[in-house]
């Protein structure tokens, strides 16, 4: 169990290195425990792949990477496809171009002070909410707002890996994700959600110590996301929709540590 030297890392960005991490360990490693892809599990695949054809803020390689990969799974209009096939095109056999995702993960903010601390889970998270702003921003007069959410809730429960987590993310999702009206609605109801499972997990033997579970964001972070009531102190939600939009927005993102 040895502590890892962290990078250092600006609190107020967020890393393109773990985002790409992110897809890195969810197609090679979640969705390759699957060595055929059918029914409802191949439909969350495609779902996933087309979310970030159209919101991920790809660099060009792999922006090249992703429309060929969501050309490949249009086209098969079969119900059934073999990891294989689609690990042989994501990892682009056919040319001899250079590999478009890094063969590991290289975790900047999510990186943990221990190998077993964070990494995965916390760029899930991050590519979560980075992708309802950026649907935001993509949006167009008949967009779907709750496209993204319903895209990553078949995600958690087709493909990622804790599965106890998959659980309470679908009693979350079930309850009122279907009332989501607009893009905004969509960006407050992750926060709102993540915050609720920060609260559940605060404390838990499984907490990086150096980054203990907080009802985000963090005062330091954004003075102006709460305000006093009397002696009590609430969310300031149009500051922190407004703080959201910022801190997932393309300019936010920090091209440090790429290989
Ligand atoms: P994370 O919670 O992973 O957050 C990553 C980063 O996002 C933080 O460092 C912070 O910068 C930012 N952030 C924090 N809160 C918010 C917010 N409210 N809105 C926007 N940004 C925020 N683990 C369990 O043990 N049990 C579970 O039931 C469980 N459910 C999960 C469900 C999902 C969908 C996911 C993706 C993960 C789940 N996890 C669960 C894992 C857990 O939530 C953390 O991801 C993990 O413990 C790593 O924590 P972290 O400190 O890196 O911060």
């Amino acid at each position: 169990e040895e502590n890892v030297t962290l990078k250092p890392a600006n609190s107020s960005k967020i890393y393109m290195a773990d985002l790409e991490s992110s897809l890195h360990y969810s197609l090679r490693v979640e969705v390759a425990r699957y060595s055929t892809l059918e029914g409802e599990r191949l439909a969350a695949l495609r779902g996933y792949i087309n979310v970030l054809q159209k919101y991920f803020p790809a660099r060009p390689m792999l922006r090249t990477m992703l429309n060929y990969l969501g050309d490949w799974l249009s086209k098969r209009e079969t119900d059934s496809i073999s990891y294989e096939d689609f690990a042989n095109v994501l990892n682009n056999k056919d040319n001899d171009k250079d590999a478009v995702l890094a063969p590991h993960v290289n975790y900047v903010w999510c990186q943990g002070s221990k190998p077993e601390y964070r990494g995965f889970p916390c760029t899930v998270w991050t590519l979560f909410h980075l992708l309802t702003v950026q649907a935001l921003e993509h949006k167009t007069s008949n967009s779907d707002p709750q496209e993204v959410l319903q895209v990553m809730r078949k995600y958690v429960r087709f493909f990622f890996g804790c599965r106890a987590c998959a659980g309470e993310f679908e009693k979350m999702a079930s309850e009122s994700m279907h009332t989501i009206r607009d893009h905004d609605e969509a960006i407050k109801w992750l926060w709102s959600r993540h915050n609720r499972v920060n609260k559940r997990l605060a404390g838990n033997n499984e907490e990086d110590p150096e980054f203990p579970k907080i009802q985000w964001p963090s005062k330091e972070l954004c003075p102006n996301c709460r305000r006093k009531v009397l002696n009590d102190e609430i969310w300031d939600v149009p500051n922190v929709l407004r703080f959201l939009k910022q801190r997932f927005s393309v300019s936010n993102i920090s091209f440090k540590y790429l290989e």
